[in-house]
């Protein structure tokens, strides 16, 4: 990517003050079309080192098609929804994005909403606008001496708990990944979600929408909360269950709501939600301040520099250049290692301090891209499959204050191929293992202490179980009463009549009622699914 003079294509009205760190290396020549519907656009795409968007212009294959010479596309802010990853990603163009410029502005955003909720602002606005003066029913509640509940403690979360201790509340958290030293840096407990549940005055949401976070407060999650609680969603539409939110507020169950993200935006013009009462809604208006805009936009601007520049590539969240023939020769094993991943962030619900990657083979080149692998499979499933890739989930690891070891070990006595994760995490240790079979065929063989032989490849139920007569039937039927058909099922055990594990690879998805259902059985003892892709 290195040379000596470069043209980047600003466009959707990216703050150009804000774009310093390109106006100010004279190797950089900054062209300004604001609307990429223009010509001038389309002339100027054609010369372009890198493009600079927000979430205005589309930036599918066809445009890319027109670019002949990007090597960088950026987004002014985080989603990358009109970026297509994939066509980028075979054109060898690297997609970054400025995820912490609008931080500030979300965080006050939240602010704003729990203490307008809590003090019923907005109804007592539109109640003096109809000329009454009813003092008596907007009696509120102070937040000194509460708890706000948050789930999700990254970035946006850690402002709000910094400004809700501020206001003389308790903190309380709910994230696998929020370390002890950070924690006590944002002077914050740690707890379980059913105990920010049952505990916090005020929930309040700052998670991605992935698998794990869908529908994390749903109807189940509000009836363990405390009786006139409340809740904020400044994350994503999607992990509140909105039908559930209005159904608590019209019984009383939440005093108060609060929504800026929805599962369709714009919300429909009939929207059931636009009705009910305590419940504000704002238009996803997080990042929207002129700080936020800059602060994307001198991120970007940076971050793109450093990429034509310096080559960095460690925050593109698609998978550029790698589609070497060293890369494709290794793509069984590197899919073994992000499918090992996946199964040890399932196994793993505390989230993971260190990582291991030990490798016996034969590549002198497996190590780096089959630890970035499994660190992609251990990582998609909590900050979602778009915002991590090949290259940046080292990055992102270190970011969550998880230490990555890799070692070659001397050729396997049983495998050509051999790969192992072995991690530390919040609940002890966890040893996985795969190997190739025939160079071409990834299969896991060892979970814990027990051998296994699955193919890691779409839902993986592991169970624990007493080693008794029937419970593989037991098993069974329960599956087949949900209609989930059992592609493979392996059990192994340590010792005749003790512990054993059954790994039981299935067809489709597994859901909460089926985990439950199997947990009934009074030899299972413990059920995880793991989604293996
Ligand atoms: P972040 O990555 O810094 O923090 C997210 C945190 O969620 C991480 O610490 C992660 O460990 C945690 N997490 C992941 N899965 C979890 C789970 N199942 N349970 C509990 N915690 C889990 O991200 P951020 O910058 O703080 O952004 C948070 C959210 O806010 C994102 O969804 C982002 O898209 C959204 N956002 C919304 C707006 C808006 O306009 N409303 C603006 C900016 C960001």
């Amino acid at each position: 990517m290195n040379k000596n003079s470069y043209v980047v294509l600003v466009t959707d009205k990216v703050s150009g003050d804000a774009l310093g760190p390109l106006y100010e290396d004279e190797r950089f020549r900054v062209v300004q079309v604001d609307d990429s519907a223009d010509s001038e656009f389309s002339e100027a795409l054609a010369a372009a080192d890198g493009l600079i968007v927000r979430s205005a212009t589309q930036v599918g294959a066809q445009l890319l098609s027109a670019a002949p010479k990007l090597t960088v596309v950026g987004r002014a802010g985080v989603g990358v929804d009109n970026i297509d990853l994939r066509a980028a990603a075979e054109r060898g163009i690297a997609v970054l994005n400025a995820p912490a410029g609008n931080t500030v502005s979300t965080a006050e955003l939240t602010m704003a909403l729990i203490l307008a909720m809590v003090r019923r602002v907005a109804e007592a606005d539109a109640s003096v606008r109809k000329g009454e003066w009813d003092r008596a029913r907007f009696k509120g509640a102070e937040l000194r001496g509460r708890t706000l509940g948050l789930v999700g403690a990254g970035r946006i979360g850690g402002e709000v708990a910094k400004r809700c201790r501020a206001f003389g509340m308790g903190v309380i958290a709910y994230d696998p990944y929020l370390t002890d030293e950070r924690a006590a840096e944002l002077q914050v407990e740690r707890a379980e979600l059913d105990q920010v549940l049952e505990q916090a005055d005020v929930v309040s949401l700052h998670v991605p929408l992935t698998d794990s976070t869908r529908g994390i407060i749903n109807s189940e999650a509000i009836a363990r909360m405390k009786k006139g609680s409340f809740v904020v969603n400044v994350s994503r539409g999607g992990v509140v269950d909105e039908a559930a939110v209005g159904d608590a507020l019209a019984s009383g169950q939440l005093a108060g709501a609060a929504l800026d993200v929805y599962e369709v935006e714009p919300l429909d013009a009939d929207s059931p939600l636009r009705g009910v009462s305590n419940l504000l809604l704002t238009p996803h208006l997080g990042a929207s301040t002129q700080e936020a805009q800059e602060l994307v936009a001198s991120e970007i601007a940076e971050a793109v520099r450093a990429a034509l520049v310096e080559g960095d590539l460690s925050r593109a969240l698609n998978a550029p250049a790698i589609g070497s023939e060293v890369l494709r020769a290794l793509a069984p094993l590197l899919e073994l290692g992000r499918g090992l991943g996946r199964l040890a962030c399932a196994l793993s619900p505390g989230g993971v301090r260190e990582v291991g990657v030990r490798y016996a083979g034969h590549s002198d080149d497996a190590l780096k891209p089959l630890t970035a692998y499994a660190l992609m499979g251990l990582l998609e499933p909590v900050l979602g499959p778009d915002q991590v890739n090949f290259v940046s989930a080292g990055h992102l690891a270190e970011q969550r204050g998880i230490a990555v070891a890799r070692t070659k070990m001397s050729l396997h006595a049983d495998y050509t191929e051999f790969v192992e994760l072995v991690l530390r995490t919040e609940a002890g240790s966890l040893r996985l293992a795969g190997a190739l079979l025939g160079e071409a065929h990834p299969r896991i063989v060892r979970i814990e202490d027990y051998h296994v032989d699955i193919v890691p490849a779409g839902t993986l139920i592991v169970l624990k179980n007493q080693d008794v007569p029937g419970v593989i039937g037991r098993v069974g039927t329960i599956l087949g009463s949900h209609d989930i058909n059992i592609a493979e099922y392996h059990q192994a055990r340590l010792s005749k009549g003790g512990h054993a594990l059954a790994a039981i690879s299935v067809d489709g998805d597994v859901g909460a009622t089926v985990r439950e259902a199997l947990l009934q059985l009074s030899e299972v003892s413990a059920a995880v699914v793991a989604r293996l892709g």
